[in-house]
């Protein structure tokens, strides 16, 4: 309708209702773009604080999964330290503390639950990471996905790595299971033999190993992992105004 009448203007040579239709023209247009842009920037808008809500209830979930575990992997690398300063005798003590030999039994254990936060890995696979607004936030959860994938994948590595000690060294580490009523689950019994273990270099060495690997896996995975998370999760919670009781936030 308009077209024809810009066209009707040419032709009868009318260039002022030429210029006022074709004004018309351009602006509608112009404001259509705007009422757009504005539209997808609102919805953005939303989408984005939608997603904080997610990722928040994701990231708590993951902490969750991992920090029974992770808190007490920390206390082991310690203790498995420990263990070898008794054993290799740069302490007074000649007896390993309980908490020192189930440190030493569980030295080849690497596995804990690293959790996806999978809000954030829905937006990447749909392109959709600008988003979120706070461009810190964005590189931070980019790094923790990556540091994710690489923790993951250091649990393989280490566990193929590493001797299972009471199985290698049945005479030096004894493991009895029995389910724990007040616990709920499996437990078991460890007894170490210090003069067994002392006496067997090939032990030593192995042992030496799983402590230095967990020390690396610790160092260099978990730790970091648990570093960024941290730092991901006090972000997201200024962001949604959200405070934790001291001493239960990660
Ligand atoms: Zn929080």
């Amino acid at each position: 309708m308009l077209l024809r009448r810009i066209t009707k203007h040419v032709k009868d040579q009318n260039w002022f209702a030429f210029g006022l239709d074709f004004f018309i023209v351009v602006f509608g247009v112009f404001v259509g773009l705007q009422v757009s842009n504005w539209n997808d920037a609102r919805q953005a808008r939303e989408d984005g604080g939608q997603f904080l809500v997610q990722l928040h209830d994701d990231i708590v979930l993951a902490k969750d999964m991992s920090s029974r575990v992770l808190d007490r992997r920390l206390q082991r690398a310690v203790n498995m330290v420990d263990a070898a300063d008794v054993l290799f005798g740069r302490v007074q003590a000649t007896a390993l503390t309980q908490a020192q030999c189930k440190a030493i039994f569980a030295s080849s254990i690497f596995d804990i639950p690293i959790a996806a936060l999978g809000s954030f890995d829905e937006l990447v696979a749909s392109g959709r990471v600008a988003i979120i607004s706070d461009a810190s936030l964005r590189t931070d959860l980019l790094a923790l996905r990556q540091i994710a994938i690489t923790t993951r994948e250091a649990i393989e590595t280490y566990s193929l790595m590493a001797a299972p000690l009471e199985q290698v060294f049945p005479e030096a580490i004894e493991n009895d299971a029995y389910f724990d009523e007040a616990l709920g689950e499996v437990q078991a019994h460890i007894r170490c033999n210090e003069e067994a273990m002392r006496s067997n270099r090939a032990f030593l060495n192995a042992m030496s190993v799983n402590i230095d690997a967990q020390d690396a896996f610790i160092r260099d995975g978990l730790g970091v992992w648990k570093n960024q998370i941290v730092g991901v999760h006090k972000k997201v919670d200024a962001a949604l105004g959200i405070t934790h009781n001291e001493g239960r936030a990660p």
